[in-house]
């Protein structure tokens, strides 16, 4: 079963949200919506009927005659010809990726990067202009503005608002460059308006939305009008920290521009046991992401109550500025949160907490089965220069957490504990 059939889903996949229903109410109806795609979606059996689909570990693929080798390079005939060209097991993935995210084609890359930097490099030639966040990851802060500008890519760096983007786009703009929520502020970013201010652009510039914190569980960029959205699949989507991977969707001939250029150009190729692996987590992608989600709204509000914290980062919080516009555009606010801790010293009392946790493991990367923590400032963002940082909101002393699978209670205990 390649393709589903609409007749065979009932859930909500249209990406409306109703903000009348609670929060654990409106966790578990995205979750029967996403299901039934996780377990069935881009999953031919073997021809052996094996059920899990086999992995190809083949460079190249032989031909049935001459005239086939012909017919297949003038592109008359569908065949797999090289590895790096195509594969079985990674082109089933990415048919999963592409009904999880409704979108017509998605791309599986080497790496999140191999997603951000061929997507960006598919749009843009030298003399070309990109309107990007100032809170974002540090690599991809770093791709625009060390790397882009070698190439003759310039970017202006803006707060997450619509008007902000408005603001710095000029004729040459190419890409308005979202990243929601933001890491590690938790920043979010207005998707559907960004998309209409793009549609005002003089060459109409391409929304490109990186939504790795939310995952294609917590919202769909593409229905309200992004052009591509990619994701590190690194992260929460293949979920258990065991592969890197990246994933670029949208409309069909978007995606075969970036398939050409970053994955037959720059080789940026999944290998087929990634490919496999991410799709062996995703079929438990809906409900691990219910209970990451939950449990982070569950230790965000935790911590927002605890007297040694001072701030908490999460959308679920109705104190938070995104809070309003998550409810609108988010399934759910993401199983990832930050917080500040109180007082002086909040350096040193961060690495205290840090090295305190026993349950939750101090390590960079998200998305994992674990409940992983990390200091930014020193680790995922030393790279961002510091007045940068300042900008951006990441303060020294704060701390990211990615929620795992453990139960809430003991995560929520955990962190008083290290806390005490
Ligand atoms: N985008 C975001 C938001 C990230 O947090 C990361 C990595 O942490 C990436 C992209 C890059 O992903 P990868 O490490 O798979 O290249």
């Amino acid at each position: 079963m390649t393709a589903l059939r609409g007749e065979l889903l009932s859930g909500n996949l249209s990406g409306v949200i109703d903000p009348s229903i609670g929060y654990g109410e409106q966790l578990r109806s995205r979750a029967d919506a996403l299901a039934t795609l996780c377990v069935h979606a881009g999953e031919p059996p073997g021809e052996d009927g094996s059920l899990d689909p086999p992995i190809v570990m083949s460079s190249a693929f032989a031909f049935e005659s001459a005239e086939h080798a012909a017919r297949a390079f003038r592109g008359e005939e569908e065949a797999w010809i090289y590895g790096r060209w195509g594969n079985p097991t990674v082109a089933a993935l990415e048919t999963k990726l592409a009904a999880l995210e409704q979108a017509e084609a998605a791309c599986a890359t080497a790496s999140g990067m191999a997603a951000i930097s061929g997507a960006v490099l598919t749009a843009c030639e030298a003399g070309d202009h990109v309107v990007a966040p100032r809170s974002m990851y540090a690599e991809s802060a770093r791709l625009f503005r060390e790397r882009l500008p070698r190439f003759g890519i310039q970017t202006t760096f803006v707060d997450g608002d619509v008007n902000a983007y408005a603001a710095a786009m000029t004729p040459r703009t190419r890409i308005l460059y979202v990243e929601t929520p933001s890491n590690p502020m938790l920043g979010v970013v207005d998707v559907a308006a960004i998309a209409a201010l793009a549609r005002t652009g003089a060459n109409r510039p391409l929304v490109i939305v990186d939504g790795t914190f939310a995952t294609p569980f917590a919202q769909t960029p593409l229905a309200v009008g992004a052009d591509l959205v990619l994701h590190s699949m690194t992260k929460g989507i293949s979920g258990h920290g065991d592969v890197i991977g990246g994933v670029v969707a949208g409309s069909a001939e978007l995606v075969s521009r970036v398939r050409d250029t970053v994955i037959k150009g720059f080789g940026g190729v999944l290998s087929p046991l990634s490919a496999w692996l991410v799709a062996r987590g995703l079929r438990t992608f809906a409900i691990r992401q219910e209970r990451a989600c939950a449990s982070a709204a569950a230790l965000a509000a935790h911590l927002a109550a605890h007297p040694r914290v001072v701030r908490v980062h999460h959308p679920s919080l109705s104190n938070h500025p995104g809070h309003a516009l998550a409810r609108r555009q988010m399934f759910a606010y993401g199983a990832l949160l930050s917080f500040e801790i109180a007082g002086e010293n909040a350096v040193v009392r961060g690495r205290t907490v840090l090295e305190s946790l026993r349950l939750a493991t101090h390590a960079v990367s998200l998305g994992d089965v674990r409940t992983l923590v990390v200091h930014p400032a020193s680790t995922t963002h030393s790279t961002m220069p510091a007045e940068t940082r300042r900008l951006a909101g990441i303060q020294d002393g704060l701390l990211r957490v990615s929620c795992g699978l453990e139960g809430a209670a003991d995560l929520i205990a955990d962190f008083d504990r290290a806390l005490g």
